[in-house]
């Protein structure tokens, strides 16, 4: 009789264990509702949360960095609680983390897949490639026209120069 009681409280135990081990995983790994953005390359990440303004945002958010991905390295990942984007606020980080994959999550179900394109047009973010540009001798905000996906190629609005992608620099 005491043999039984003893192993029912040791097994209660492993289950309390189990439990807040599951409760702890799922606070971390899961949304309820939101946006979770992943394949971003880890050495990018602090811009991408720059470009989508995350660090202004009031809902939670939580990344991690430097995990294993087979095809980029070293990726990062970010899950923004209670926040969706625009296609074309997304967009902005296509040259960055061309490969993002987004997953809208609506009561801890992927209920929308999103993948980034390269838009048209883009507003800041890149430096233009010419030192004599007005953009990088003034306080003025680059605007490129985008003539070539792959490999990109940007050209500027102010100094028609083209931005190729081994010129790429952020701003
Ligand atoms: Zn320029």
């Amino acid at each position: 009789m005491i043999g039984l009681k003893c192993s029912l409280r040791v097994r209660y135990v492993i289950y309390n264990i189990k439990l807040k081990r599951m409760k702890k995983k799922l606070k971390v790994s899961a949304i309820r509702n939101g946006t979770v953005i992943d394949h971003i390359p880890a050495g990018n990440l602090f811009k991408v949360i720059a470009i989508l303004g995350l660090d202004q945002v009031e809902g939670q958010i939580t990344f991690g960095t430097n995990l294993d991905s087979g095809k980029l390295g070293r990726k990062a990942i970010i899950k923004a609680s209670e926040t969706y984007f625009e296609d074309d606020d997304i967009n902005r980080i296509a040259l960055i983390a061309p490969h993002a994959k987004l997953n809208i999550i609506k009561d801890y179900q992927v209920v929308e897949k999103k993948v980034v394109e390269i838009p048209e047009t883009i507003r800041g973010i890149v430096k233009c490639f010419n030192p004599q540009c007005i953009t990088n001798n003034e306080e003025i905000t680059t605007f490129f026209q985008v003539v070539s996906k792959n490999p990109i190629a940007l050209k500027c609005r102010y100094c028609e120069k083209i931005t190729g992608s081994d010129q790429l620099t952020m701003k």
